[in-house]
């Protein structure tokens, strides 16, 4: 069993090009996941000048970390909409998600990628009875709107289910072969940079200046399509969201064209997917990220969750994903009026489509030209945080993560693992044989302490999920800073 999403097993490595100059350009786009390289995609037949840097690898965030489905059935989001909008909003995301199918699609076709897509019926199932109603009404909704759907009644694979919802039109498909395939693409006519983290961003007069920790790229655009927004100012991410961890196991067993997703959570989700074998990938154990902080019990939870449904797992891993208030994402202007300050996150766990469709309305924003879906989409939007109730619940659960964070560093969940206070800063220590790892344990981004993770190795943000690794390197946003430490 490997500590790897299956997505990586195959991962080849092209070339990688380490940003050696300052640059000037007319767009940057930072960040190579599914937003940025779709960004990137959209605007290659303009005679902009653009280029996208990544802190990683292209494609090695949380987009080759999905399940991996292309799908517009997603949990209930058309009745959440609906109750917290209007059904007209609730039918414009509908739109948006099957119009970020179609661009999908047509590149996969246009472009001859080759990523292992298939047509599938997806479902959304539950197995209590309480909720059959509020599925059978995502149901009418969805048809209303024009979908075709059908009932099912019965076990979802190896899951109890009583009663599940499916549409024939949905996708699976290998997505690190889809964005290497983009890369490739878009690296023809755009310089792409890896390994390349932009640290700090300056206005000067009519530009932004983006520092890596040798260079500076001067750009009249900036798109952030970095998951998380690594500075506070002026968007204050935190407290418009919270971020939800899974877990995913990837077994080999027999093909079974199932994909299916529960209708709340606690969620588990499933599909299957081929190549030189067939695995059946299995979702579970999803929390907010302040809670469940052993990730070594999580990590056996899971395979135990598998096993206990007689898969033999091969490949285990974990994600997280930025889950907006109002289950809309955050796509678009970061400022009013401000054209060359853009975002796209906050994809409640949707990012193939939504990271698509934010492709779309970054690029004509870019472009000038209107887009259907950027009013829905503008990060500006007051109403969605309109509801106290659920906003002053998303500030004390970051709280509760900042408290969880203080409480939890100390437990002594690992015998080559401690704390310990050196010139009083917090020190977290692991040994492993004769040799020991020091790291100052507080994240640089909002002053969480970190837990560490025994399976991967890492030291982990419970409140917005930065992780570093052993030596300290900040190995995923938003801290843009290290956390290593040196005897003096
Ligand atoms: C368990 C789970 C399962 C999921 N399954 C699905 C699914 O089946 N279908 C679906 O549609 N969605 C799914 N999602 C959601 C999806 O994974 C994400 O929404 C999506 O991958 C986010 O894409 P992104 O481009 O915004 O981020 P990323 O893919 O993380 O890309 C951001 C990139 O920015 C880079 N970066 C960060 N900071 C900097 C910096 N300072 N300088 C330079 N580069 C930087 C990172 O290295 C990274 O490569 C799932 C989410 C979870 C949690």
């Amino acid at each position: 069993m490997k500590y790897l999403s299956l997505w990586l097993k195959d991962y080849y490595d092209s070339k990688i090009s380490v940003l050696d100059k300052n640059l000037d350009v007319d767009v940057l786009i930072i960040g190579g996941g599914i937003t940025g390289l779709t960004t990137l995609y959209e605007l290659t037949n303009t005679n902009l000048k653009v280029a996208l840097v990544d802190a990683d690898l292209i494609g090695h965030g949380l987009s080759s970390k999905t399940t991996g489905k292309i799908n517009y059935l997603q949990e209930l989001v058309y009745q959440d909409l609906e109750k917290k909008y209007s059904i007209e909003v609730a039918k414009l995301y509908y739109e948006s998600q099957k119009s970020a199918i179609n661009k999908i699609l047509t590149i996969i076709k246009k472009e001859k990628i080759k990523c292992n897509l298939e047509q599938t019926t997806s479902y959304v199932f539950t197995s209590n009875e309480e909720e059959i109603n509020k599925i059978k009404y995502e149901k009418e909704i969805l048809t209303k709107f024009g979908a075709n759907v059908i009932d099912y009644e019965g076990n979802i694979a190896n899951i109890d289910s009583v009663y599940a919802i499916g549409v024939s039109d949905t996708y699976v498909f290998n997505p690190i072969k889809y964005l290497y395939s983009l890369k490739n693409i878009c690296s023809h006519k755009f310089p792409i940079y890896e390994n390349t983290k932009i640290i700090d961003i300056k206005k000067d007069n009519n530009n932004y200046i983006c520092y890596t920790k040798n260079h500076f790229i001067k750009a009249k655009k900036i798109v952030l399509a970095c998951h998380y927004p690594f500075f506070l100012f002026p968007y204050f991410m935190p407290i418009k969201t919270h971020i939800e961890k899974s877990y995913i196991t990837a077994s080999k067993a027999s093909y079974q064209k199932i994909t299916a997703i529960t209708s709340k959570n606690p969620c588990q989700s499933i599909r299957y997917y081929q190549d030189d074998d067939s695995y059946q990938i299995y979702l579970t154990n999803s929390c907010n990220l302040c809670n469940h902080l052993d990730e070594g019990k999580n990590f056996k939870d899971t395979v135990k969750d598998a096993k206990d449904k007689n898969l033999k797992v091969q490949y285990v891993w974990k994600n997280d994903d930025l889950i907006t208030m109002d289950k809309l994402p955050y796509i678009g202007r970061i400022e009013k009026n401000n054209d060359n300050l853009l975002m796209g996150t906050g994809y409640n766990t949707w990012g193939m489509t939504n990271g698509t469709l934010a492709g779309l309305i970054l690029s004509d924003i870019i472009l000038n030209k209107p887009n259907k879906y950027e009013n829905m989409c503008n990060p500006l939007r007051v109403n969605s945080i309109t509801n106290l109730k659920e906003f002053i619940c998303n500030v004390l659960f970051n709280m509760k993560g900042y408290i969880q964070s203080k409480i939890f560093k100390n437990k002594d969940w690992y015998s080559n693992v401690r704390i310990e206070n050196i010139n009083g800063k917090s020190i977290g220590i692991y040994k492993e044989g004769n040799k020991t790892y020091k790291v100052y344990n507080k994240c640089p981004h909002m002053g969480c302490s970190l837990i560490f993770n025994e399976v991967e190795k890492t030291w982990d943000c419970p409140c917005h999920a930065s992780r570093f690794n052993l030596k300290g390197k900040c190995i995923k946003g938003p801290s843009k800073y290290n956390i290593t430490y040196r005897d003096k």
